[in-house]
């Protein structure tokens, strides 16, 4: 295999990737039964780095098999729910123990530098599976009172079982490839389910990887299955398959539509954290000293390809200058480069599609009358980048202010009216994620009250934890990943009633 990475890159990775990939059904490692295998590239130089077992239909429908038959008869539904959780608990202890090889396989096959791979991506998933290794043992029902108008003088006693859905399905995306892994994978053990999980095409190595220390971990075969492959094949075929019980997707807001439409056929339960454009609004009164940072890290971190970025930053009137010539001076310092060179801060887009949709969207904002005051422009002649880039004068009914751009570009708008600035922040089909920043608390508040999201960050931007719920409004999605109300996503609600007298 041509690996075309630095002579740096960690002895485990090289090995890792150095042969095929297989998928994981039933506790084992298999080939597709097509045979064939299709190539992951390092984002950084374009060219091959591994290449993957493609499942399709058939594959999906072996994995289904092997998840349906742990759910209803394997040694799965019979463990203690402390066993269970100490399964996941020992899964973050292994991830841990291996954060230096799964950063370097995160650089690699995204993009992204490895020291924020190492500090975030990988600790993130970590924390997320001890959090959910705990509520293995608190899933709990209730006991409920009823009255039973019609019959009267009887007594019942009534209560509630949490009890898990079943075999779930779940499609992931590449921009955060381990943790979105970790966000699905988490949550449905701890409430019991089997999976089978499709990693995206364009990053399916530390899925695989994970796949590994799953088994070490010692979960019972059939529990957790990996199959990659493609969306329009593999992952179609899940969303649709009838024995599957709940299909969790993350990605654009077109493919959850599709998802939702192809979970149909069986009425399958569907949760879906889809697009964002999210509004980032500084009053006059912020701190700039951390709003200016914060509005640059909101949409420079990752690229620009996280579902929340703060992508349409608006501005009160009195500080636009200031605000943001300081986000394009941030951004005009950004070291982009390789993920694996220590000095870079910002790494390529995951592939060349997603260089040609942002440079679209550029070259779109440009024809509609828009200035880049930073950047505007693809990077190099290798590898997928493109500059941190500043929009100005832009227009809410432009396309860029519009559509998910998924990139490092963010339009910056001025506003004169703290009554004006609500609407327009909320003038979006999308409602994952948004942010204000003041120093008044009562307006931080009263502003967050109206802003139609998911997520709003006061004086802060992109803070996630394992305990805090997050998803979508509007567009945005069904349900929520973490906190304690993912548990809805993988659990059904059993009412047992006793006539005891
Ligand atoms: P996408 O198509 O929504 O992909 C997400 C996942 O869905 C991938 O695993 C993909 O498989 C799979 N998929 C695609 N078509 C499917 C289908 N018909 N049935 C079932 N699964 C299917 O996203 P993308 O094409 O990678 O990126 C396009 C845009 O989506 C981005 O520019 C961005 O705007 C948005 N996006 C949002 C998020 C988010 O976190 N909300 C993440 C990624 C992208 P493949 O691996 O074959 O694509
Ligand atoms: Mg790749």
């Amino acid at each position: 295999m041509g690996i075309a990475v630095s002579p740096q890159i960690h002895p485990q990775v090289a090995d890792f990737i150095e042969k095929p990939r297989k998928m994981l059904i039933n506790g084992k490692w298999v080939s597709s039964i097509s045979g064939k295998t299709f190539p992951t590239y390092n984002p950084a130089t374009g060219e091959v780095l591994a290449q993957v077992a493609e499942g399709d239909r058939q594959d999906i429908e072996e994995a289904v098999k092997a998840a349906r038959k742990a759910f209803d008869q394997g040694p799965w539904r019979r463990m203690t729910a402390s066993e269970r959780g100490r399964l996941i608990w020992k899964l973050a202890d292994l991830l841990e123990a291996h954060t230096e090889e799964f950063g370097y396989l995160e650089s690699l096959d995204n993009g992204k530098p490895l020291a924020i791979a190492k500090a975030a991506d990988v600790p993130l998933a970590v924390d997320l599976f001890r959090y959910m290794a705990g509520w293995a043992t608190k899933i709990e029902g209730n006991t409920i009172p009823i009255s039973v108008p019609y019959t009267p003088g009887a007594k019942y006693l009534a209560y509630t079982l949490r009890e898990p859905v079943g075999v779930a399905g779940q499609v992931i995306p590449w921009n955060f490839p381990l943790l979105m892994a970790a966000w699905k994978l988490g949550p449905a053990l701890a409430c019991g389910c089997t999976v089978v999980l499709k990693p995206a095409e364009q990053t399916p190595l530390s899925a695989l990887r994970l796949g590994e220390l799953v088994m070490e971990a010692g979960f019972p075969e059939g529990v957790v299955n990996i199959v990659p492959g493609y969306g329009e094949t593999a992952g179609a075929a899940l969303a649709a398959h009838p024995d599957v019980d709940k299909i969790a997707f993350t990605g654009s807001t077109e493919v959850g539509k599709l998802i939702v439409h192809a979970a149909t056929g069986n009425l399958k339960k569907v949760s879906l954290e889809l697009g964002g454009k999210s509004p980032n609004v500084v009053y006059k009164d912020a701190d700039l000293e951390s709003a200016i940072p914060g509005a640059a890290s909101a949409i420079f971190f990752n690229h620009g390809q996280c579902c929340c970025a703060g992508s349409r930053l608006y501005i009160e009137k009195p500080v636009f200058d200031r605000v943001v010539e300081g986000v394009a001076d941030y951004a005009k310092k950004i070291n982009v480069g390789s993920g694996l060179d220590p000095q870079t801060e910002m790494g390529p887009l995951v592939s060349a599609e997603q260089l040609s949709r942002v440079c679209g969207y550029l070259e779109s904002g440009f024809s509609e009358g828009a200035t880049a005051i930073a950047g505007g422009h693809k990077k190099g002649d290798k590898g997928y980048f493109v500059e941190p880039t500043v929009l100005v004068n832009t227009r809410e009914d432009m396309k860029v202010v519009q559509e998910e751009i998924f990139g490092p570009v963010v339009t910056a708008m001025p506003f004169s009216d703290p009554e004006e600035i609500l609407p327009r922040a909320n003038n979006s089909e999308y409602g994952l994620a948004a942010a204000v920043w003041t120093q008044d608390i009562g307006k931080a508040h009263r502003t967050a009250e109206h802003l139609r999201a998911g997520t709003v960050w006061i004086n802060c931007y992109n803070i996630f934890d394992a305990a805090l719920p997050f998803g979508g409004y509007k567009q945005s999605g069904w349900g929520r990943e973490m906190g304690h109300d993912v548990l809805n996503n993988y659990t059904q609600t059993k009412a047992i009633c006793t006539k005891i007298a």
